[in-house]
């Protein structure tokens, strides 16, 4: 499939005429890599679109209605409706719209290859893609089965061929078909059905699962199970072409710029921005924040709050997750240094806190070193980074073993059957899906639509259904922040206010089990390695945390590994600089198709063409 040329009978034949030869209908196979220009920034935002796509699809599967059922696309199509991505466009078919069906598909023909490139690193990875992809072209297909034209000419494009059985043995197999097949238990049911005879083993998922008539090693296939087999086909062709890709990949680390948009694409962060620039207008105060981590904070965030007032410590990366979070969710600079303050100088003293901690804190909000305003953590960059000894940080859903999270679950009033089903989403990686569970039942079995990708989004979505607004819950007592002294004034009822929950919320099934007064890793850790009892940490000293702490002063290097972690972000912007800066060079020639030798030849020279060539050559593997 020449996309380049596609282009060309546009200008110069119509778009209709252009758009029907190019892409003749909206379902793919994607056996052909695309040809074809296109900017970097546009590279990267129809990567974006297609990883929030099967993220979706991925979200439907595990917590939805059961797959391949009619509510299950119902549910995938709605979420598509709602963010109005390219595959609702794909199947807008009419005379005056034909262009932007044709870039519709366009866009879905060279994201799933710009995926095919992030996704064929590792077999993890190669195996998620497989899955979505997949499922992605069942919805679809199962979603356009009424336009039965449209399915002829998908299967006719792609050069399947299924065998019809004929009627005589349609026929001689009447009973069988009859009593073998699912979903057919009456005659009528079986009039007008076309059956298709294939090896059993294209069909082993019907197999498996009882649902066709066998004989004599060959499947009877209803072509209500068509799609069976589409799949089946689709996941065997896509498995080889990534494990091809995989092996051209190391030519693509020629160029950086791909390279490291590319490296961690399947960490990429895509739901919504909240960076303080964009944050909501809420605003948060430390007394309130006792109340708040038992009733609205996300199990990471409430088990870092916990500890710091058990403790009154948490290390390098417990401030980092727990700081950045709190600044999105509206808590001030003046009141951030207040609150740690407060907890921090109950085991060091205030010219320490200062020296070692409050830069940290100032940092954070954008006020020293570089003066960047650092984004919250979302949950995928929580999941995958790295916990140490004694951290209280990273995601509990992942870190906790499953008994002693059913233990903490039931401690926070959780039902059992619900903790159960938490601890086994938990224990089989699906640690958002879990989190989302916890939501539904602290939050009156309320649905989060579009699942839990951020720790901010969480929160703001429990404020929502709370209906508590920035000042709902009374502040006990604001801390005053003009002096240290005056904070040192305030810290007993500030301590009492965060000790004791003072709001009963229906939301949270037991509130008092849900009080921060009990330090949650000393009374439910205790068979983890990082257990600490009450004794031990009261005992701890300034040089055991420090210890851990080396990272404190180093601010350089901080700004390089918070760079490091939002490497992403960082690539988008180059990507759109770099597209903007060289409009005529920032562009995927049409001579993508080159060989890898090639490729590397020409990215040496530097060249943003080039280097685009070189992704979409890597993909044709
Ligand atoms: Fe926090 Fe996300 Fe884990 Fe939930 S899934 S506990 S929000 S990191």
């Amino acid at each position: 499939m020449e996309f380049g040329s596609g282009l060309a009978r546009i200008r110069n034949n119509g778009r209709v005429i252009a758009a029907q030869k190019t892409y003749p209908c909206s379902l793919q196979m994607y056996k052909i890599p695309p040809d074809g220009e296109v900017t970097l920034a546009e590279f990267d935002a129809m990567a974006v679109e297609r990883l929030k796509i099967l993220r979706a699809v991925e979200r439907h599967n595990l917590s939805g209605p059961p797959k391949g059922s009619d509510e299950w696309v119902a549910k995938i199509y709605e979420e598509f409706h709602k963010a109005k991505n390219f595959i609702i466009s794909t199947e807008r078919i009419s005379s005056t719209k034909m262009h932007e069906v044709e870039e519709a598909r366009r866009s879905d023909h060279v994201s799933h290859f710009i995926l095919r490139l992030a996704y064929c690193r590792t077999e993890e990875l190669r195996r998620w893609f497989v899955a979505q992809e997949v499922d992605l072209l069942r919805a679809r297909f199962l979603h356009t089965s009424n336009t039965s034209s449209e399915i002829r000419a998908f299967i006719s494009e792609n050069n399947m061929y299924f065998a019809q059985i004929t009627s005589e043995e349609f026929l001689q197999e009447r009973e069988n078909l009859l009593n073998g097949t699912y979903r057919i238990s009456s005659g009528d049911q079986l009039e007008g059905r076309t059956f298709y005879k294939v090896p059993f083993t294209e069909a082993l998922e019907l197999v498996r699962s009882r649902r066709v008539f066998l004989r004599a090693g060959y499947a009877y296939v209803p072509d209500t199970e068509l799609i069976t087999l589409i799949a089946s086909a689709y996941r065997t062709s896509l498995s080889r072409a990534l494990a091809h890709t995989s092996r051209a990949l190391p030519q693509l680390e020629d160029d950086t710029r791909l390279f490291k948009m590319l490296q961690d694409f399947d960490r990429r962060y895509t739901g919504s921005d909240f960076s303080s620039k964009k944050a909501t207008s809420t605003s948060i105060t430390p007394d309130m924040l006792n109340t708040l981590s038992a009733k609205a904070f996300p199990l990471c965030m409430r088990k870092l709050h916990d500890t710091l007032v058990s403790v009154h410590h948490l290390k390098h990366g417990g401030r980092m997750q727990y700081g950045l979070f709190l600044k999105a969710a509206g808590l001030s600079l003046e009141d951030a240094l207040a609150f740690w303050r407060l907890h921090f100088t109950k085991t060091m003293d205030h010219d320490k806190f200062d020296k070692q901690y409050a830069y940290n804190i100032r940092h954070n909000y954008g006020k020293e070193g570089k003066r960047t305003d650092y984004s919250p953590y979302s949950c995928i960059k929580i999941i995958t980074g790295s916990v140490g000894p004694g951290d209280a940080h990273g995601c509990p859903f992942k870190l906790t073993d499953a008994p002693l999270l059913r233990q903490r679950l039931a401690a926070y009033g959780v039902t059992t059957a619900a903790s159960s089903e938490i601890a086994e989403l938990a224990s089989k990686g699906h640690y958002q899906i879990a989190c989302q569970k916890y939501y539904e039942a602290t939050h009156n079995n309320t649905i989060i639509e579009t699942g839990v990708n951020h720790p901010n989004q969480y929160f703001s979505e429990s404020m929502k259904l709370m209906a508590l607004g920035p000042n709902a819950p009374t502040p006990a007592t604001k801390v005053e922040l003009t002096s240290r002294r005056s904070v040192l004034q305030s810290s007993q009822s500030l301590n009492t206010s965060l000790l004791t929950p003072s709001l009963s919320s229906p939301l949270t099934p037991s509130s008092s089990s849900s009080s921060s007064q009990t330090p949650i890793k000393s009374s439910l850790d205790n068979t983890t390695t990082t257990t600490t009892t009450q004794s031990q940490l009261t005992s701890t000293t300034d040089a055991d945390f420090d210890e851990f702490d080396d990272l404190d002063m180093d601010f350089e290097s901080l700004d390089a590994s918070i760079e490091q972690h939002n490497a992403a972000a960082a690539a988008a912007t180059v990507s759109t600089v770099i597209a903007s800066t060289t409009t005529a060079s920032a562009e995927m020639t049409s001579s993508a198709m080159a060989s890898a030798a090639a490729t590397t030849a020409l990215a040496s020279r530097g060249s943003a063409t080039t280097a685009s060539s070189a992704t979409a050559s890597l993909a044709t593997a």
